[in-house]
């Protein structure tokens, strides 16, 4: 049975900056084939662009779906797109029945077609992971936002037993010099001031540069350094075992790079890290931090830790407190470790009891928690720069980041100014700016 094809949509991306990466190049591609873009109560397409890292994360679509189905104005055309597509292709049209249309990561630059198909009533479902980049088949970049994500690496070949990231995106591929150039050029055109470089393993990126010199990721950031007006970049994440000298060495001197990493350690036992097949352990973790701060003082250090990886004693556990306090986080996520169908710690003996993890998830936020609002503190009375990303909750009130990543709101200013601010006060998620009185007067 055919059907009328859709003329408005919605993406919904969850999970990981990579998401909201693809969503925003799926919503280009929609209004390059003549689609507007709409609410999601009111869209003909939805397009869910789907998170399969822990389980609560791939469960949250299928609620998505339910609600959809249900719609008040109507059921509308729905896609499953993103890493649950990719992982659960074949189950996802029998477990909901109402979903249109089934893409995974690396081709939904097929989405045209794919609607054509479930217009005309035909089976769409494409999770194929070409050779040719789909990034070759999706319209320019049209930024507007003064922040903007842009992917250069995609893909993990370092398969840590818990992790489904190297399944549902493939091997790792780096996007050649000349195409990121290129994406970065447009972003700054269209007026972003910030590029953050995006990668499973970002720092895992190589290319060939016009001169045709092999260059890491530092090379690419002092090239993108010298675009006019790109004042600010940041990548993310970074992998312990790429992390370069040279990019280090980045940190150090390129002025638009900013004083934020995210280097994730997962877990502070070595026991548990191998257990993990993290390939690095603890002691060159703490090394690898203590040169980054050498390089670059002020640095914010972020990461990831999992907690209740099979086998983690109460020991091991502690072990992952000490390594937090050796640390010293800007900030940090933690999650409490999800079985994925597939990966080899799902079948490992030693599963840890679900209120284990709770009370240890809760002890470790509350030590990650403490750490961010001294962190925070720490930058009262400091001047420091910040780009105003978008507007507070309060009437003239701007939300901006600050070079660490803080959110923090003052009054006044407009969207995509770079504006000094004093930090006159700190809570754990925001901190309160005042403009200098000589740049306020
Ligand atoms: N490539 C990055 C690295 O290795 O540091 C991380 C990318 S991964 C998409 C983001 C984070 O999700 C990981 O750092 C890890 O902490 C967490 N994660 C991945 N698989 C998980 C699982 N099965 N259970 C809980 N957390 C998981
Ligand atoms: Fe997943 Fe990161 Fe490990 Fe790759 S390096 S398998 S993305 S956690």
């Amino acid at each position: 049975m055919s059907r009328t094809p859709p003329k408005s949509f919605h993406v919904k991306s969850f999970g990981c900056q990579m998401n909201v990466y693809d969503g925003a190049r799926m919503a280009e591609l929609m209004q390059a084939e003549g689609m507007i873009e709409a609410g999601a109560d009111e869209a003909d397409l939805v397009l869910l662009n789907t998170c399969h890292i822990r389980e609560k994360a791939a469960e949250k679509v299928y609620s998505d779906i339910g609600r959809l189905a249900r719609r008040e104005s109507g059921k509308p055309m729905i896609a499953v797109a993103g890493c649950v597509a990719q992982a659960e292709a074949a189950e996802i049209p029998k477990r909901a029945k109402a979903v249109d249309l089934v893409v995974g990561p690396q081709a939904y630059h097929r989405l045209p077609g794919l609607i054509a198909d479930a217009v005309a009533g035909r089976q769409a479902v494409d999770t194929d992971m070409p050779a040719a980049s789909k990034f070759d088949a999706l319209p320019g970049r049209r930024a507007g936002a003064p922040s903007a994500f842009l992917t250069v690496q995609e893909g993990c070949d370092k398969f840590c037993t818990y992790c489904v990231v190297p399944y549902t995106r493939g091997a790792e591929v780096s996007r050649p010099w000349s195409a990121v150039m290129d994406e970065a050029r447009a972003l700054v055109d269209g007026g972003a001031r910030e590029i953050t470089l995006l990668g499973q393993n970002v720092n895992a990126w190589e290319g060939e540069d016009e001169k045709g010199r092999t260059r890491g990721l530092d090379g690419l950031i002092r090239a993108l350094d010298a675009l006019p007006g790109l004042k600010r970049i940041r990548y993310t994440t970074s992998h312990p075992n790429d992390m370069t000298q040279g990019l280090i060495a980045a940190h150090a001197d390129v002025e638009s790079l900013m004083p934020f990493l995210h280097l994730p350690v997962q877990a502070g036992s070595d026991r548990i890290l191998k257990a993990m097949n993290r390939a690095h352990d603890v002691a060159s973790y703490l090394r690898l931090i203590e040169r980054v701060r050498a390089a670059r003082p002020d640095i914010a250090i972020s990461g990831d830790y999992i907690v209740g990886f099979p086998g983690e004693s109460d020991a091991d556990f502690e072990q992952t407190l000490a390594v937090v306090r050796k640390v010293g986080h800007a900030q940090a996520f933690s999650f409490k470790y999800s079985p994925r169908a597939g990966t080899p710690a799902a079948t490992m003996a030693d599963q840890i009891a679900p209120q284990v993890m709770d009370e240890r998830l809760q002890r470790l936020q509350a030590l990650l928690g403490e750490q961010q609002l001294a962190f925070n503190r720490a930058t009262i009375g400091r001047t420091c720069e910040i780009l105003i990303e978008r507007s507070g909750k309060l009437p003239g009130q701007k939300l901006g980041k600050s070079p660490w990543l803080q959110s923090v709101l003052i009054d006044g200013g407009e969207i995509g100014d770079l504006v000094e601010v004093e930090i006159a006060s700190a809570g754990p998620q925001s901190l309160i700016g005042e403009r200098p009185r000589r740049a306020a007067a």
